[in-house]
């Protein structure tokens, strides 16, 4: 098969590199396209997008491919595949990084901290900038410099009707809006401008675990930490059995244990103070809390969250946690069925929360917290439905204590549930757009927001 004016690879069912192309990071998702357009730039991403128009197939959009549902790929559609993509231009005097809709927060950071630079990205490197960017962005460095969406200037991409455009703050403002937190429904983003702040390269960061056993007394003090603490602490939870991995002691691999990652962004003096009740409050039985290059640090979730093995997850986002929504907590953590799941917890608030919550098309500034159930196993784990079973069952239990639901960690929930993520005025405000820059649906393989009638 040929496009007309494009440049990269063209693959279908029997090409060479057509299954490994088809392969998402979740190895859960098995779909066969019925093409998939490789692009080497904008040009190709017109040319692919025009075409898929002209011949009647319906498009998936392909950034890291890291969306737990397979958004990135369609059965029997286009796939618009962005993996080459993945060129970076740091700005040092605008303090700024113009990367291709393609780039994996790896290539963002790696440019950036060149610089001494950086910008909030996810918290596993292997993650596309694509589809976490345009659904608002969390990770270590939010309560400092806010969502990813909160340093995004301009977006070039490519609408449903195959126009080049670039939005911003002044160019297509309704639409810049939507951008920042509707997801990938409204057109191929094939470059994201982002402001960058000053930032390392080493920062005060690592690991503090307990056992299982404690973890009931270490979320109540990690509840009331985080209450009083200052913009500059990122922390997330994490109850899991720790894998046998270098950052764990061999004793520990296998072990239920509660986990809180740290990443303080300011002067390393001030942050050892700031820290120093975490590891008072009773004796970890891992701490690796030092001065550490920021890039290592956004790098140490990778391989906990590899390629090819089969996920499954449910998420919440939760208000300060009460007791009774610990013990929940630590009541599925010890439910686990599989020794590769975990329960992340990210804590909000500090910059995320300053910003109205009108601003952008995101959702949900005031939580405290965004809860993850993720279930993961091999390949040839014989109970699958076992693991997705317990993560449907821990967010059910969880769900009296929650306050909505973060678009970029929803699975498979019912199109009512993408209206409930971003309330009934807001979902209003974003099929209005959707009408006007994709009134058939055309972008439809996402947490789709039907275009108003
Ligand atoms: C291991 C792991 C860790 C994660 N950690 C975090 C985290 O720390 N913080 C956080 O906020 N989220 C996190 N996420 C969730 C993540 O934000 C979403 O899975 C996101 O969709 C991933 O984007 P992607 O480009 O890799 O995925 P893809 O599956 O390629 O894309 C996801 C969606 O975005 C669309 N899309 C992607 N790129 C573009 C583009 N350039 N233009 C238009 N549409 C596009 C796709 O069509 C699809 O609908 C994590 C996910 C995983 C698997």
């Amino acid at each position: 098969m040929e496009i007309a004016g494009f440049l990269g690879s063209v693959l279908q069912a029997g090409d060479e590199g057509f299954q490994a192309a088809r392969q998402i990071w979740n190895g859960d998702i098995q779909r066969e396209p019925a093409v998939i357009a490789r692009c080497t730039g904008t040009a190709d991403v017109l040319a692919a997008v025009r075409f898929a128009r002209e011949q009647g197939l319906p498009i998936a959009i392909r950034g890291g491919g890291h969306a737990v549902a397979g958004h990135a790929i369609c059965e029997g559609g286009l796939v618009v595949d962005l993996s080459s993509m993945t060129g970076v231009r740091v700005n040092p005097l605008m303090g700024s990084v113009r990367a291709q809709g393609g780039c994996l927060w790896r290539h963002v950071d790696h440019e950036s901290q060149a610089f001494g630079m950086a910008v909030t990205g996810g918290i596993v490197t292997h993650t596309g900038i694509g589809g976490l960017t345009l659904g608002g962005g969390i990770g270590h460095l939010m309560r400092r410099f806010g969502l990813t969406v909160d340093s995004l200037v301009s977006c070039d991409l490519i609408t449903a009707d195959g126009e080049f455009l670039t939005t911003s703050i002044d160019e297509h403002p309704d639409l810049f809006w939507g951008l920042r937190g509707g997801g990938g429904n409204f057109g191929v983003v094939t470059s994201f401008n982002y402001r960058l702040h000053p930032l390392g390269p080493t920062v005060l960061a690592g690991v503090l675990a307990w056992p299982m056993t404690e973890a009931e007394a270490v979320l109540r003090f990690f509840r009331d930490f985080v209450a009083g603490a200052p913009d500059e602490v990122g922390i997330v939870a994490n109850l899991r059995l720790a894998l046998a991995l270098a950052i764990f002691p061999e004793e520990l691999h296998g072990k239920p244990v509660v986990a809180l990652i740290i990443c303080y962004t300011g002067p390393i003096d001030a942050g050892e103070k700031v820290l120093r009740s975490l590891r008072e409050f009773r004796s970890p039985v891992l701490d690796t809390v030092g001065p550490k290059a920021y890039a290592a640090h956004q790098a140490m979730f990778d391989p906990a969250y590899p390629h090819g093995r089969h996920y499954y997850w449910k998420a919440w986002r939760l208000p300060p946690l009460t007791d009774r929504a610990i013990d929940v907590i630590v009541e599925q953590a010890r439910a686990i069925t599989s020794p590769l799941s975990a329960i992340p917890i990210f804590t909000l608030g500090g910059a995320v929360a300053r910003v109205d919550d009108d601003a952008t098309a995101f959702t949900g500034r005031s939580a405290a917290h965004d809860i993850n159930f993720v279930a993961s196993w091999l390949p040839d784990d014989p109970e699958p439905e076992r693991h997705k079973a317990w993560a449907r069952a821990a967010w059910e239990a969880m769900r009296p204590h929650a306050q909505g639901l973060y678009i970029n960690f929803m699975s498979d929930e019912a199109a009512p549930d993408v209206k409930v993520a971003y309330g009934n005025r807001k979902y209003a405000r974003l099929a209005a757009l959707k009408s006007k820059y994709d009134p058939s649906n055309v972008f439809r393989f996402n947490q789709n927001i039907a275009p108003a009638v």
